[in-house]
């Protein structure tokens, strides 16, 4: 059977649209609103907050990107967060990443009141997923999930494979996947020292990569059939590029998302998607 290649902006323009509607018939109710925290400048959260208030502006949502200086101090930074949790006009709070070396991101996070957590980063939604209940879960791993359900694959007794255990990918969906059946295993530094990686990538029935290192994962590690997600974002000179070959992969595989057009502008709807569920919970809607 030919490789289908999930097309992310596709799915991600259904999602919009779903979501325009929840909007328009909340509209009556008051104003969604998401502001950005930036601590300092960096050049790759440019482009992330571009496509937010891009995507914002298209729903209807206010969106502000709130600039914080750079030498900021970590009180100075969670009384901000503080000043938001209290702000009866703010429906969410997002923190853009990365933050100066200075400042503790995870104590960041822990300070926004998880009714206002719109990335699902928060200690306590987080926590929600290993109990398999949550309202918001992080928007990368949400984005995944749904690629993945869009195939209509079930994940019941699967040998789901990830690469990558980062806080805000790898974990998180762990342990989404777990909730759905799926055996898990997760990968990282330590599989691809101990040269492993390759091994545990060709048992995977649904391999999902999310390291940030070019081609990483080569094609021939695919087992035939597989749902192959690629998280990654790398540059290779001018071109943007996953973590996974995707020419040999394509080959293999029986479902596999592009970069650019995959992961990333699903992520994005996600997004908003957190936020008008903290919108309607707040309002009971
Ligand atoms: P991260 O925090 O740097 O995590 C990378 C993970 O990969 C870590 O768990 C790391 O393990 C592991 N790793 C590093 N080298 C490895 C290797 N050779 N073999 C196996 N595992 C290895 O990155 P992240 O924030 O999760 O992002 C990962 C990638 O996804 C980046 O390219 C990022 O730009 C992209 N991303 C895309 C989206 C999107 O919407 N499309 C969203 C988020 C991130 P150790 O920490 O133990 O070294």
């Amino acid at each position: 059977m030919a490789c289908q290649v999930l097309d992310g902006k596709k799915m991600a323009e259904e999602i919009k649209k779903s979501l325009g509607r929840d909007i328009e018939s909340l509209s009556a109710r008051g104003k969604i609103k998401l502001v950005a925290l930036e601590i300092g400048k960096n050049s790759s959260s440019g482009v992330y907050l571009n496509a937010q208030k891009k995507l914002a502006d298209e729903l209807g949502i206010e969106y502000q990107i709130k600039n914080l200086e750079p030498s900021i101090s970590q009180d100075g930074a969670e009384k901000e967060i503080s000043r938001l949790n209290n702000d009866d006009s703010v429906t969410g709070i997002i923190i853009e990443m990365p933050v100066p070396e200075a400042v503790r991101i995870e104590r960041l996070l822990a300070k926004i009141a998880p009714q206002k957590d719109a990335e699902g980063l928060s200690p306590s939604n987080i926590g929600s997923l290993a109990y398999e209940k949550w309202s918001v879960a992080p928007c990368t791993a949400s984005a995944c999930l749904a690629l993945i359900d869009s195939t209509g694959v079930k994940l019941r007794g699967k040998e789901a494979v990830i690469v990558g255990h980062s806080a805000i990918v790898g974990k998180p969906l762990s342990l989404m996947l777990l909730s759905r059946l799926a055996t898990t295993t997760v990968c990282h530094i330590g599989t691809y020292e101990r040269g492993l990686l390759e091994e545990h990538v060709k048992s995977a029935e649904i391999l999902i990569v999310a390291v940030g290192k070019s081609r990483l994962i080569k094609g021939s590690w695919i087992k035939k059939g597989a749902i192959v997600i690629d998280v990654g974002i790398n540059k290779e000179g001018d071109r943007i590029t996953g973590d996974v070959d995707f020419n040999a992969a394509k080959s293999r595989a029986a479902y596999i998302t592009p970069v650019p057009g995959g992961v990333g502008p699903v992520t994005t709807v996600m997004l908003m998607k957190n936020l008008v569920e903290l919108y309607k919970s707040k309002r009971n809607a």
